[in-house]
């Protein structure tokens, strides 16, 4: 019932997130609980080290330069600050700390080598770091990897059809691109999607299509729930339903049996009842700390709370993969190759995306 498959068909999985409510929680379930622990939940915190002025369209973004919202813009922190708040997340059951810079792409320089110190400072406290950083090439992958980094998050966000509705800025291929580059390092992959977009229930099917097909699947999918942020092209957009969610994070669950499924953006309008059937149909990793970027995400007390109440146990750090060796910058084998990659611009027009742009100028 639940082998590793790469050949899902959009249609197969429309079948599963179909399924009568009860059949496919109790399938999601089975599942999970042949490939996992399911008293065990991962928690990771989101840090974001450079906020806000980012030149692309996502229309969910409040981070877009050219949208009018009211986050206040940072600078990249400073090792200092990082590690201090690596130090508070992992003391508050983190193991997982989350790095995630505005950026289109990664460029070589003092910013980049800035955030290869962060990586080391970060693992040689003993927790899994993961960055998100926007497009990177093989060499800046290898170097992130050299210094330490567990993972590397760049969503598909959605299906490749519904893709062009959302970002005119930059290609699906060059998402898979990127995921690419990851896996020719030891880093494991983590990317996944947003609900709640305007997108059909067949665009969820596509994206999951596009995640299982990838060899291997994803070592963590991340399933958002649009958070609508005013001044957003998407500010319009209604809640999703928990009962999405759920069928969601279960369909999921079934497609890809031994990646972490992480509930992530939208937890805060969800009840503990509903986080507690996510993680009863599969959700095991959840970000903590009061803020997701830049939208809101419950207390961190209120999580171990309803961890006490569920009786799940924080998953310990470098369960399913050993700890990266972190190699100094001194010692370093990859030096930048100051490339200057072509990612694509299909530079189409998205009239939402326009719109808001306008809006906010
Ligand atoms: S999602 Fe990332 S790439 Fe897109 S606008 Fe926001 S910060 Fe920029």
């Amino acid at each position: 019932m639940s082998e590793i498959r790469h050949n899902w068909t959009k249609e197969e999985i429309l079948a599963i997130y179909h399924k009568p409510f009860m059949d496919l929680m109790y399938e999601a379930a089975t599942v999970h609980r042949k490939h996992h622990d399911p008293n065990v939940v991962q928690v990771s915190t989101l840090l974001s080290i450079k906020t806000g002025g980012c030149p692309e369209d996502c229309g969910y973004c409040p981070q877009a330069a050219r949208y009018h919202t009211d986050i206040e813009g940072n600078d990249l922190m400073s090792v200092t600050q990082v590690k201090a708040q690596a130090l508070r997340a992992k003391a508050a059951g983190s193991s997982r700390v989350c790095m995630g810079a505005a950026w289109r792409n990664v460029k070589d320089g003092p910013e980049f080598d800035q955030v290869l110190e962060m990586v080391r400072t970060i693992n040689k406290l003993d927790m899994e770091v993961c960055c998100t950083l926007g497009m990177l090439t093989e060499n800046q992958a290898l170097r992130l990897a050299e210094a330490g980094l567990y993972a590397y998050n760049h969503n598909l966000d959605t299906s490749e059809e519904y893709y062009k509705e959302v970002i005119s800025t930059r290609g699906f291929e060059d998402r898979l691109k990127t995921i690419e580059n990851v896996r020719k390092t030891n880093v494991t992959v983590c990317s996944g999607g947003i609900i709640g977009m305007g997108e059909s229930v067949e665009d969820r099917a596509g994206m999951l299509v596009a995640l299982a097909r990838l060899n291997p699947q994803p070592e963590s999918v991340p399933i958002n729930a649009l958070v609508a942020v005013e001044g957003t092209p998407l500010e319009d957009q209604k809640p999703v339903a928990i009962w999405e969610m759920i069928r969601m994070v279960a369909t999921t669950r079934i497609v890809m049996p031994e990646t972490q499924v992480r509930l992530s953006a939208g937890r805060t309008e969800m009840s503990r009842e509903g986080q507690a059937m996510c993680f009863f149909a599969g959700a095991n990793s959840i970000f903590a700390g009061d803020k997701l970027l830049t939208t809101p995400n419950p207390d961190v007390n209120e999580d171990m709370k309803m961890f006490e109440t569920l009786g799940l146990q924080p998953q310990k750090p470098f369960i399913k993969l050993m700890q990266p060796q972190t190699v100094e910058a001194e010692d370093s084998q990859f030096q930048p190759l100051g490339e200057k990659p072509k990612w694509s611009r299909p530079g189409h027009s998205i009239e939402r995306n326009v719109k808001a742009s306008i809006k906010g100028k």
